[in-house]
């Protein structure tokens, strides 16, 4: 019965491909998975392994009640997932988080991919999919090698694959001051109410600026790696810092500048300068700080942007970062199938789809490898539901994020469906964090049941 289903090639055989790959052939499809390596390094990989970790051995916090990353874990596990099973059989102590022995789980991956009698690994560079591939899936990583890049941005077009991130923080909206902070875009342009509350403003006096923009320059940074500085970021999308170190007003001539903005809680006084953020996803509920993507350090971050007024009690839904990244505008770009609009036999899996992290970016191969499966055996499969961890990290690249402004996403509970509307209601933190994980259970073990193991070939 197996041999008569059309194989799905999976290209990349990393976080993504490699879960994507056994989702597939879990549910009894064929599937040939093209890895690279090691007929052709990136400067990140050391191995020729599947699903390598380039950098840290952390898959963050394990705590599926009142964490996201956690809940992910917890979806991922529930599903029979191939990377969450050999991340916790090679576990290492690492306190409320799940840190992995890197080389045991990789050889472990590999492992269980190469002796699955459904899956086929070749190591071969792909430029690109021949026509004759009827479903493949893209999962070639935020190092995608040259020809299939240049492939893709040809298809997306030039604003459609980008090559550098360039984050800006993101806060939850429900953590702004807001009798310090104000709704207002700037000369108050906007037709609609939504565009009217499009940015949230943040006051600077004098001496609040100065001491900002000393922190700014104090503040520990991130070194660039010798090969990301032959990807220059550009001038439009400057680290704040090193726009700081240009001069001492630079800020308030660029996303610091005061102008066309009214503080409704002190009308007589003009700001000496003010920070907009500027909303974040269709639910309203992140707010991204205007012109802050930053190199600074993470911790750096926090105690900098707390600086800004009505950001003193700011929870970080995502910090800031430029990294060298490959990935595409996948709100513009990306079906609910997580197809390509341009060429619909393509899907696209993992870091390249804009989420962020080894984990988003394995959960992102499971759902992709699951709907290629479904769609070859002619049962598709609806998207997950939102309130879940991977429904929410689905709707957000799919649709709930701004496109204009699109950059890599972790997953974090802003990009869920609000609980008691947008403002979160009157539960505590971690209280609201509980209520988020228990309504995504059920709601996921339901979605995971929709594709059933096949039996053993
Ligand atoms: C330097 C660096 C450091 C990072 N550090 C961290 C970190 O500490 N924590 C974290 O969570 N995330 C980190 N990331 C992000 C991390 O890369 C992703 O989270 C994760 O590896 C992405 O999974 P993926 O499957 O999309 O890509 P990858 O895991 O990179 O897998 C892509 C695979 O595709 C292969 N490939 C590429 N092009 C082709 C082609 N044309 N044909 C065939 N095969 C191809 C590659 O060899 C690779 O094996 C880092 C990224 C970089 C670049």
């Amino acid at each position: 019965m197996g041999a008569m289903i059309e194989p799905v090639h999976i290209i990349g055989g990393g976080m993504a491909g490699s879960e994507a790959a056994w989702q597939a052939a879990r549910m009894g499809v064929p599937v040939i998975l093209h890895e690279m390596r090691p007929v052709r390094a990136t400067d990140a990989h050391r191995t020729d392994g599947l699903a390598e970790l380039v950098c840290s051995n952390s898959f963050r916090s394990d705590d599926d009640e009142t964490n996201a990353v956690g809940l992910l874990h917890w979806e991922m596990r529930e599903a029979d997932g191939l990377i969450m099973r050999m991340a916790d059989r090679h576990s290492v102590p690492a306190g409320g988080a799940l840190a992995v022995d890197r080389e045991p789980f990789s050889a472990a991956v590999t492992a269980a991919l190469e002796s699955h009698p459904l899956i086929e690994i070749r190591r071969e560079e792909i430029d690109w999919p021949p026509e004759s591939w009827r479903s493949v899936i893209i999962a070639t990583g935020p190092l995608t090698s040259a020809a299939l890049a240049e492939r893709l941005r040809a298809l997306t077009g030039e604003d459609g694959l980008a090559f550098f991130d360039a984050i800006a923080p993101i806060v939850h909206a429900d953590s702004i001051d807001m009798s310090k902070a104000w709704f207002q875009s700037r000369y108050d342009k906007g037709e609609t109410e939504a565009e009217r509350t499009a940015y949230l403003n943040c006051p600077m006096d004098r001496a609040q600026y100065e001491a900002f923009v000393d922190a700014l320059l104090a503040a520990e940074k991130t070194e660039f790696k010798d090969w990301e500085r032959d990807t220059p970021y550009f001038e439009g999308c400057l680290p704040i810092e090193v726009m700081a170190e240009r001069g001492r007003e630079t800020l308030r001539y660029g996303p610091l500048k005061p102008v066309g903005l009214t503080n409704p809680h002190q009308p007589d006084v003009k700001p000496y300068a003010v920070v907009q953020l500027r909303r974040d996803n269709a639910l309203g509920t992140l707010y991204n700080m205007v012109g802050f993507q930053t190199k600074m350090k993470h911790g750096a971050q926090v105690s900098v942007f707390r600086m800004i007024p009505g950001l003193e009690n700011a929870r970080f839904a995502r910090l800031g970062g430029i990294h060298r990244n490959t990935f595409i505008n996948a709100p513009r770009l990306l079906d609910a199938e997580l197809r390509l609009r341009a060429d619909p036999r393509l899907r696209l899996a993992g870091q390249i789809t804009g989420v962020e992290g080894y984990v988003e970016s394995a959960a992102m191969g499971l759902l992709a490898g699951r709907l290629a499966a479904a769609e070859r055996l002619g049962r598709p499969l609806p998207p997950p539901p939102r309130e879940t961890a991977i429904g929410a990290l689905h709707a957000h690249i799919t649709g709930g994020a701004e496109a204009e402004t699109f950059q890599p996403m972790n997953v974090n509970f802003g990009l869920f469906p609000p609980l008691d509307g947008a403002r979160g209601g009157r539960r505590g933190k971690r209280e609201r964090a509980r209520a988020y994980t228990e309504r995504a259970k059920p709601l996921w073990r339901e979605w995971a049941r929709l594709a059933p193991a096949a039996a053993p070939v």
